[in-house]
């Protein structure tokens, strides 16, 4: 065969003979023992033979295309070792998924808690034997033959046009019809068992062995309820033990802060069924929270020079044509009332409504900036299936406001906003933040030259807010750039929060203007910006993140307070008085049980002061204070612990052990 010129990833170029693999011309020293390559940009097989000239890189396995790799090749050890155990199993797709893989089968009875461990066992074995992964490729009669008794597969290779562009997992065919295989060969030469499959794989199974089989779940082939209902195995796999162990306690440390456990252990809110789905009710202490949230949003934004307005639940049809949602948002808007012969919507946006407070009269450029806030409820249709407690809600109360700027005032009203934003956040506890930018799609409104000018002023925010951040090129709204601003929680989860928009269609659609200093009309620009996105979201995320211990600020008991016995009770109530008395929110546990029980039923509230109250804090007018984290300080001087956690609630920080006198 003729030489072909290889690339290889320090930049050098080597003339080989067509037919090596990549496996042979990798230094696997150098390249961090790789189990997979791109070539030219394109994941393949360690030893798929070269046949043209091309550009090497290895892969790490730690890596998102790494970890797709050997979590993939799981799937096939999984697969196997199920058609193992159960020989009448039919299987049918199995692709990598975020944080791991899956395999859908068709198996007379479904799978038990007890099957998952025997697959996990006999996974482990078919990992140790070493087989190799080997690809071949088939005609399509021959793999017609191959997979003669597996259903799933001859539909996927009779079916060429419609599984095209599905995905390397289902081992669509090549437009040609030629069907790729990969064959698990055993030590001794002998095909175990064989997939379809477009690859790539790890070269051998011994490279795999981080992974866990998590749970099963119904799931129907292809998606169509109409077709058979299939036992979806979902399992995760990593790079190694340390990180499948990390991933694991990271699953578990998600659970015990899951806010819908939460919310019911503390009795912050539920949904009634009665209601119906995504409709949550709160109760009095989630009510509180909620309402102190609110309250210091609305201090922060009247502060910051906003003007406060209301506009109703409901408007006619007329009002979604002007602002075109009824084009391009009526799936997610509920269903028209008639009223009087007319139609009415439940608003879907609060912007509409800003709109047209905005023009009510005529504007003066020194009106403007005019920044209108409120708290406004929308109503937006989300399927049954796609509900999730607080983070997936069908009534969403945004804090919504609408910037109305001149074009020169728009940089500077941008990056302000961005400091005001990132200052809130932080306050609620979430440091750690990434932001990104999104500029214009394909499609889109409005004049490129507007675009242009937004875009600038919205870089320009992010880059006086001093924070790295990240570009997407094109993933803008069709009638907005934005910068969507994401944090992450406790347990290293990322969330998409706060959003600001120059809006580059509504202006144009209501046709707002402003009288400029030249007495001539001009269209002011429109800043679309909410901060926690939505109320009852940013609560679900802030109760998971604080795993229900808020800060002392937002707690919605902040102390509790725990007589040792009956004889302390009017101690307790005096206590109780002060801190009242202090702007504190205090309860006595009067309950007359053990004081280890009442201190303990405080912790599982997550209250973030317990204070004992004893004989000797009696005689001296003390306290005994206990935090969460198990810390305690006795005989500590009322007024002292007064000061110290009414300072702490003032300045929003969370809840620590006073210190030692002189410490
Ligand atoms: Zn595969
Ligand atoms: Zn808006």
């Amino acid at each position: 065969m003729a030489d072909i010129q290889v690339r290889l990833p320090d930049g050098s170029v080597r003339q080989v003979p067509a037919g090596t693999t990549p496996a042979e011309l990798l230094d696997t020293t150098t390249a961090g023992d790789p189990f997979v390559v791109t070539v030219d940009g394109q994941p393949r097989d360690l030893h798929r033979p070269l046949l043209a000239d091309a550009t090497l890189a290895p892969v790490p396995a730690a890596s998102d295309l790494g970890r797709e790799v050997l979590r993939h090749s799981t799937a096939h050890v999984m697969a196997q070792a199920v058609t193992d155990l159960f020989p009448e199993a039919k299987y049918a797709i199995g692709p990598p998924v975020e944080d791991g893989f899956y395999y859908d089968f068709d198996v007379p009875e479904p799978f038990t808690p007890d099957d998952l461990g025997r697959i996990e066992s006999r996974m482990r074995k078919i990992i140790k034997s070493g087989q190799r992964f080997q690809r071949a490729e088939l005609s399509h009669e021959e793999g017609l033959a191959r997979f003669a008794d597996q259903p799933f597969k001859l539909e996927i290779i009779g079916a060429v046009d419609e599984f095209k562009g599905a995905g390397a997992a289902t081992g669509a065919p090549d437009a040609d019809g030629t069907v790729s295989v990969y064959d698990n060969v055993g030590r001794d030469g002998e095909v175990v068992w064989s997939d379809l499959c477009r690859g790539p794989h790890v070269p051998n199974t011994r490279r795999l062995g981080a992974f866990k089989l998590l749970r099963v779940a119904g799931a129907y082939w292809r998606g169509d309820e109409h077709r058979p209902q299939l036992q979806r195995i979902y399992g995760t796999a990593w790079e190694s033990q340390e990180a499948l162990d990390a991933y694991l306690h990271q699953l578990e440390e998600a659970e015990r802060r899951d806010h819908r456990k939460l919310g019911q252990e503390l009795d912050l809110f539920h949904f009634p069924p009665e209601i119906g789905g995504g409709l949550p009710v709160f109760h009095p202490k989630g009510g509180l929270v909620r309402k102190l949230m609110e309250d210091y949003s609305r201090a922060e934004h009247e502060k910051a020079g906003y003007d406060f307005v209301w506009t109703p639940h409901l408007a006619k049809s007329t009002l979604y044509e002007i602002s075109g949602h009824l084009d391009w948002y009526a799936d997610g808007m509920y269903p028209p009332m008639e009223m009087e012969g007319a139609t009415y919507y439940p608003k879907p946006m609060n912007c509409p409504g800003h709109i047209l407070i905005y023009s009510s009269r005529g504007r003066s450029y020194r009106e403007l900036p005019l920044r209108l806030f409120e708290f406004g409820t929308v109503y937006r249709f989300e399927r049954s299936g796609v509900l999730h407690g607080l983070t997936r809600v069908r009534g969403i109360t945004q804090d919504d406001s609408h910037i109305f700027c001149t074009p020169e005032q728009l940089a500077g009203e941008l990056a302000d906003l961005l400091q005001f934003v990132l200052r809130l956040l932080r306050t609620f506890g979430l440091t750690e933040l990434e932001l990104e930018l999104s500029t214009r799609p394909e499609k889109y409104v409005g004049e490129p030259a507007e675009w242009d000018e937004a875009t600038a002023a919205l870089r320009s925010a992010l880059e006086a807010s001093g924070l790295p951040y990240t570009v997407a090129e094109g993933e803008g709204a069709f009638y907005a750039p934005k910068i969507d601003v994401h944090v992450k929680d406790a347990i290293g989860r990322r969330w998409q929060m706060s959003t600001l928009q120059v809006d580059l269609q509504e202006p144009q659609r209501f046709g707002i203007e402003y009288t400029g200093p030249d007495n001539a009309k001009h269209r002011p620009y429109m800043i679309h910006r909410a901060l926690f996105g939505s109320v009852e979201r940013f609560f679900g995320i802030l109760l998971e993140h604080y795993a229900g211990a808020f800060p002392t600020w937002l707690a919605p008991v902040q102390v509790e307070l725990v007589p040792v016995a009956d004889r302390h009770l009017e101690y307790a109530s005096k206590v109780a008085e002060s801190m009242r008395a202090a702007g504190l929110r205090v309860e006595i546990d009067d309950s007359g049980g053990r004081m280890q029980a009442k201190v303990r039923d405080a912790q599982l509230q997550k209250i973030p002061y317990i204070l004992v109250l004893g004989d000797k804090d009696q005689d001296a007018d003390a306290v005994s204070v206990r935090t969460l984290d198990g810390s305690e300080r006795r005989g500590l001087p009322l007024d002292d612990f007064l000061a110290h956690i009414t300072a702490e609630v003032e300045a929003k920080r969370e809840a620590t052990l006073p210190a030692e006198p002189g410490a």
